[in-house]
């Protein structure tokens, strides 16, 4: 794809290499721009160690209760095997987990991209499977916590953000209000937008992140030290996370959507006029091969 990736409502520009990688991945995966951003690029540019996503913005859903049957079919499908490769070529690699996330016993699937590490996949997802909470009796298990804490280090997020999602998970699983509640009445006081400071805006650092408040230091020194490994790639890419993504990861909790209209709003927020243009023609190709 030829020219500048340019955010076109926000004015933001990047540099050809970074824009070539942004684009590839937006159009082998066919994921959304927004999780291009998010979770693959910073990946890939060195600024984070790893990044999580929902299996199914990349593969049809996966059938079954069991966590051999379901993990297989994700790493035998498409989208899989192409993360993989995009992966590696990057000097990252591709991985999944599987968790319970309804009463019924249906499993969700993670998938990550990281850098080293990989036996901490391993570690969780047997916490996973020991963790089985829809299938306790007594609520959530311990093992399932456990397994919540070693991906919130396993992603880097701040252990003391960890201890303050953990027993809102708990609730939350209970049916009551979760982290999403708290989040959301904390961003409703710090204001959003680019009034926000940078600093504050800088615990925001990814989506799906809850930091303990805003503008928790250590979360802020985590989002602003991504924010330095992006700019030494691309000055235009840290403008795009500090005025772009950051902000919109604010909002996100702020309102608390659920998860499609989220992505619409990313979508529409981030207007890649080129890359979702492409995107829906190469959807539109795959779907009438089917
Ligand atoms: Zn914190």
């Amino acid at each position: 794809m030829k020219g500048d990736l340019k955010l076109t409502d926000k004015g933001f520009v990047m540099n050809e290499r970074t824009l070539a990688i942004a684009n590839e991945a937006i159009l082998e995966l066919g994921v959304p721009p927004h999780t291009v951003f998010d979770c693959l690029l910073p990946v890939y540019l060195g600024a984070r160690k790893a990044s999580g996503f929902p299996y199914n913005l990349i593969g049809p859903p996966v059938k079954g209760g069991d966590f051999d049957e379901v993990l297989s079919q994700v790493r035998g499908s498409d989208g899989y095997r192409k993360l993989d490769e995009l992966s590696r070529k990057h000097g990252a690699e591709a991985g999944v987990t599987a968790e319970t996330r309804s009463r019924r016993g249906d499993l969700d699937c993670m998938m990550y991209v990281y850098r080293g590490n990989g036996e901490a996949l391993d570690r969780i997802d047997r916490l996973f499977r020991e963790g089985h909470h829809g299938a306790a009796e007594d609520g959530v298990s311990d093992h399932y916590l456990e397994a919540v804490r070693e991906t919130g280090r396993f992603l880097a997020y701040p252990a003391c953000c960890v201890d303050a999602y953990l027993p809102e998970k708990a609730e939350r699983l209970a049916g009551r209000d979760g982290s999403e509640k708290r989040a959301s009445e904390q961003i409703r006081e710090a204001g959003t937008g680019l009034s926000v400071p940078l600093i504050i805006r800088a615990s925001y650092f990814t989506s799906w992140f809850v930091p303990c408040e805003p503008g928790c230091s250590e979360a802020s020194r985590t989002g602003m030290s991504m924010l330095d490994a992006l700019g030494r790639e691309d000055p235009g890419l840290r403008e795009i996370y500090a005025k772009g993504m950051f902000p919109s990861n604010m909002k996100e909790i702020q309102e608390m959507n659920p998860l499609p209209s989220v992505l619409a709003n990313n979508i529409l927020f981030m207007k890649l006029t080129e890359g979702t243009e492409a995107m829906r023609r190469n959807r539109g190709k795959r779907r009438k091969r089917r």
